[in-house]
């Protein structure tokens, strides 16, 4: 495409956005179980208001706009409140899950140089489950990362002793998930926490994808484990408001323990012919919107609205693990929160993938062992019986070999 010579009309270009959206997945009608968390009609129209009230404001300029960085802090005490942040604990929020992780092992390797540890090479060490933001933060921090096999007891969390043994003097980060993407299991992270006493570790908690359900989940009655600042060696945590926090897509929480860790994050610079600027995380801009429609949400939801939608998705997600185990499959691990895996013992998961993709469903997949991969909405109440039966669809349409052609075509990488 060129830069069109004249401007054209918006209703023109309106209908054409629309038009380009006719063959993407079908996420308003429940298709999809990734991507796109959808809680509803009303919680879309706080997000889109709340959002275009700020979207021309920038984060960068607290001074500018004393109400976005106020809009900051509550979202940081909020989030405190949730995931027990002691007295001084901080944070900031970020673009996303990707944006937090980075910064966290900036910041724990910036702590680790200042301490004097880790002068030469630094590494991390993860369980095999780690979400891939890891590796691509130490990449481009030229930092190594030693993953490391999970236990064999089909529980699917991190085993502890391996990972511990595997930390040397310049390791500045252990690793756990609350959950992990792959198979949506909470890690020991208790036990990672003696770990990291013992070897005086800084210990970071991923909890993208269930900082803003796990507390929601305890309270329903759910028996989650401790995962957050509870535990008295975790530093830091990673958790995503555009997931389960149900915000608009860019918003993101890294949080730190003390502020003397937190000191470590911002860039706090002088030396050009521009004026002095300090920016606490990756990004420069920061859109303004992100930051409203996440506190905007948050106070329309309020605890109450969280434990309803975070009920309802574990309601959907006990369904799915009755529906799927009549069919055969095995859930992997005991999944708490609003992931689910499953593999099938006789047929290949991704043959069924592929039938269910035909089918116009849209999901993960999990390679290791080879599963599919649901990651539920509040929404997904109304659409799963239909999953489920086109499940069942696909398995015959397997089971009668005429899946193997899927098998060949199905496309797992799925971005
Ligand atoms: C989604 C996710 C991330 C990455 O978050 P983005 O917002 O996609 O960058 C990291 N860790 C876990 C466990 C996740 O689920």
């Amino acid at each position: 495409m060129q830069l069109p010579d004249k401007g054209r009309d918006w209703d023109s270009l309106r209908a054409d956005l629309v038009e380009r959206g006719s063959k993407d997945a079908k996420w308003r009608d429940g298709k999809t179980a990734v991507y796109v968390f959808n809680a509803g009609e009303d919680v879309a129209t706080i997000q889109k208001e709340a959002y275009t009230a700020y979207m021309s404001e920038n984060g960068l300029g607290p001074a500018a706009f004393p109400s976005l960085a106020q809009m900051e802090k509550d979202v940081i005490s909020m989030a405190l409140g949730l995931l027990h942040g002691p007295k001084g604990a901080t944070g900031a929020m970020t673009s996303g899950g990707t944006d937090s992780i980075t910064m966290a092992i900036k910041t724990a390797r910036d702590f680790a140089r200042a301490s004097g540890k880790a002068q030469d090479k630094a590494n991390v060490v993860l369980p095999q489950s780690a979400h891939l933001a890891f590796d691509k933060a130490c990449h481009l921090m030229d930092v190594d990362v030693r993953r490391i096999a999970l236990k064999t007891d089909g529980s699917y969390e991190a085993d502890v002793a391996a990972m511990e043994e595997a930390c040397d003097a310049d390791t500045i980060m252990i690793v756990g998930s609350a959950p992990n993407f792959p198979h949506g299991i909470i890690d020991p992270i208790a036990e990672l926490g003696e770990a990291a006493e013992r070897k005086g570790l800084w210990l970071h908690v991923d909890a993208c994808v269930g900082g803003y359900f796990a507390p929601f989940a305890r309270m329903n009655g759910v028996a989650v484990p401790p995962f957050d600042f509870e535990i008295p060696t975790v530093h830091s945590m990673s958790a995503d408001l555009h997931k389960y926090g149900y915000a608009a897509k860019g918003a993101s929480t890294v949080l730190f323990r003390s502020d003397a860790l937190y000191q470590h994050m911002p860039f706090d610079f002088a030396c050009w012919s521009g004026a002095p600027m300090m920016t606490p995380t990756l990004a420069g801009t920061r859109p303004g919107g992100a930051i409203s429609a996440a506190w905007a949400v948050m106070n329309y939801l309020g605890v109450d609205g969280y434990c309803r939608l975070q009920g309802e998705v574990c309601a959907t997600r006990e369904r799915v693990e009755a529906g799927v185990s009549k069919l055969g499959f095995k859930i992997l691990g005991k999944p708490l929160l609003g992931l689910v895996a499953f593999h099938h013992p006789d047929h290949h998961a991704f043959a069924i993938y592929g039938e269910m993709y035909r089918r116009g469903w849209f999901t993960s997949a999990t390679v290791e062992p080879p599963s599919l991969h649901l990651m539920l909405s509040p929404k997904h109440s109304e659409f799963i019986d239909d999953y489920l039966e086109d499940l069942a669809d696909s398995v015959c349409t397997v089971a009668a070999g005429e899946g193997a052609k899927a098998a060949e075509k199905a496309e797992v990488r799925y971005s």
